[in-house]
């Protein structure tokens, strides 16, 4: 299936230069949608994650399903302040300024495989310091999932050395 061609481009969203990946086109369509899921699960199953994490917000549209189909338990990871309970807390660079990105310190026992999903990845800095959350945890990345990766902006080589499902390469 062409998955790309549920994937709308819109231009200068949210700001003058960006071109952004709208996966809505994709949640629409049934038939995509199915096939997204089904793809997705088979290709991260082999890392054997005894969790998923997902990054607000898209990664919480595809993580969860994954951890369903998987058999596994799920994690948000959110901005600042959303969260109720205890967090570990982890900060990234942004073009002006940084981000910071927040996680249950009881999202799962130490020692567990966590597999992290978002729906894109551009720099890799949001994914980068979900794996700093993991890691506080004291627990191990089993690897990434990613719908889009923009590839040209070389992400993956702020990442940890794990393996990383991508379903769309731009
Ligand atoms: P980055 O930290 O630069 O890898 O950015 C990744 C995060 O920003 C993901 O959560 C994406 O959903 C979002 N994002 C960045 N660039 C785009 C884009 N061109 N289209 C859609 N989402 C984007």
């Amino acid at each position: 299936m062409d998955l790309k061609a549920h994937i709308r481009d819109i231009p200068d969203f949210p700001k003058p230069g960006i071109l952004f990946r709208d996966i809505t086109p994709l949640l629409s369509d049934p038939t995509a949608l199915q096939y997204t899921i089904d793809l997705f699960a088979e290709q991260v199953a082999e890392y054997r994650p005894d969790y998923i994490v997902g990054i607000e917000s898209r990664g919480f549209i595809f993580g969860m399903p994954l951890a369903y189909k998987l058999g596994v338990g799920f994690a948000p990871v959110r901005k600042p302040g959303k969260l109720p309970a205890a967090v570990h807390t982890a900060s990234y660079a942004l073009e002006y300024g940084t981000d910071t990105l927040e996680l249950h310190q009881d999202a799962f026992p130490k020692g567990n495989r966590v597999l992290i999903i978002d729906d894109l990845i551009a720099t890799g800095g949001t994914a980068a310091a979900a794996a700093k959350l993991v890691e506080q945890t004291g627990c191990t990345i089993a690897g990434y999932g990613f719908v889009i990766e923009l590839v040209g902006l070389e992400g993956r080589t702020k990442l940890p050395d794990v393996p990383i499902t991508v379903l769309l390469p731009y």
